[in-house]
């Protein structure tokens, strides 16, 4: 194999905004960016990539759930296939790189293996996912969840605004509604999934740093609440005879937010409240709301939930409030590798860059993907952490320091896993 010399500057970081940018015409909207699961503009868009993936040296196709799987193949054919994905779905008047940037970093970082003549002891495959913002279905994940092999058949029969039904709107796009079930990849065949995703959030432009380590996505509680005191004339009742439900929440509130503060990676929100009678001059006499808290780690979530829990119920109880709480939604943390994380590590300390670990507040393909193998993040800088937005932005600099460790973790993750 002949040596090449290494790339100067940022040509990698370019490639990734022009293969970007061209992704950004294939809109459901003139105008702004919408993209959703199998829209005529996910159909052009899931043809761009597979263009691009061809390109890059890699055999491509569009599955029956409507993924886009790229293959480049190792050093023997047929070997086991680290995956490397994101999607390319989009939310409506979206930004140019939520999900777009993993599946783009996949296809320059095997471009540069291929045009280096590079091959690994696995094969690589590059996924672009479709249905990650779930905007148009009542599905979860269903793409990857389809590679994962935990599909589930009833969200053919969900239905979108239109009332178009997944199972037509999949036949329309050109998949196969039958063949979803069967997509599923024996964990045999794969050595681990690697997502980069921007990060949606502050940390790492607070830090200064281009990317840092997801070290687990979090997992969440929901509950909703309804605090039911007594509706009153504001201008009547003395303070001291009120019960006022939306003062003993406010207090609930502060409570809630001292507690999930404790901890740097846990975050507790009271995102809704909605007060009612809702007038100037009346005592609110109820209040629904609906209280929110994510960690990485399960035990810490259920024992600051615990917390919160018993502490709102105190002040309930010295305001004589009634305070009804349904925690209704729980759902776990999902772990990330160990050794894709040292690769990982490894590869962003080759970058003469601090190994940051943070915990993802969002969800991912990868929560789906970690159930079949091993999986890991890696979260890029975003300007202003603002996503779901055409704000979205990413610099040249940091997409080619993502697919610089992308390229660098691939080849560490070979040097362990040959
Ligand atoms: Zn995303």
């Amino acid at each position: 194999m002949i040596a090449m010399p290494p790339l100067p500057t940022t040509v990698l970081g370019e490639r990734l905004m022009t293969l970007a940018a061209d992704l950004n015409q294939y809109t459901d909207e003139p105008g702004r960016l919408r993209r959703l699961y199998l829209s005529p503009a996910h159909r052009a868009a899931a043809e761009a990539v597979m263009r691009m993936m061809e390109a890059a040296g890699m055999s491509a196709h569009i599955d029956a759930a409507g993924t886009v799987v790229g293959r480049y193949e190792g050093i023997e054919p047929g070997a086991p296939a680290l995956l490397v994905g994101s999607h390319i779905d989009t939310v409506v008047d979206a930004g140019s790189y939520d999900g777009m940037l993993g599946v783009l970093a996949g296809i320059v970082a095997v471009e540069e293996l291929a045009r280096r003549g590079e091959r690994m002891p696995f094969a690589i495959e590059v996924l672009a996912f479709g249905d990650e913002e779930n905007v148009r279905f009542p599905t979860n994940l269903s793409t990857s969840q389809a590679i994962a092999g935990t599909y589930d058949r009833a969200w053919l029969d969900g239905r979108d605004y239109d009332g178009m039904s997944l199972r037509e709107a999949l036949l329309a796009f050109g998949g196969d509604p039958e063949a979803v079930t069967q997509l599923g990849r024996d964990p045999s065949s794969v050595k681990g999934y690697i997502e980069f995703h921007i990060e949606q959030g502050p940390v790492l432009e607070r830090e200064n740093l281009p990317v840092g380590i997801v070290s687990a996505i979090n997992g969440i509680t929901r509950a909703r609440g309804v605090v039911t005191g007594e509706a009153g004339h504001a201008g009547t009742v003395p303070m001291a005879l009120r019960r006022d439900a939306f003062a003993a929440l406010s207090e609930m509130n502060l409570a809630v937010e001292r507690i999930g503060a404790r901890d740097p990676s846990t975050v507790a929100t009271i995102g809704m409240a909605k007060v009612a009678p809702n007038a100037s001059n009346v005592i609110p006499g109820r209040v629904d709301f609906m209280l929110d808290v994510r960690a990485p780690d399960d035990p810490v979530r259920h024992a600051i939930v615990e917390e919160m829990v018993a502490e709102m119920r105190d002040i309930a109880a010295r305001r004589h409030v009634a305070l009804d709480l349904d925690l209704y939604f729980d759902a776990p943390a999902t772990a990330m590798d160990a050794g894709l994380m040292r690769a990982l590590e490894t590869a962003v300390t080759g970058q003469g860059i601090g190994a940051r670990h943070l915990p993802s507040g969002a969800g991912h393909d990868a929560m789906a993907m970690a159930r079949l193998c091993p999986s890991a993040m890696v979260f890029v800088r975003c300007k202003g952490g603002i996503s779901h937005n055409p704000a979205e932005s990413i610099t040249v600099d940091d997409a080619d320091v993502a697919v610089r460790v992308l390229v660098d973790a691939i080849k560490a993750f070979a040097e362990h896993n040959g």
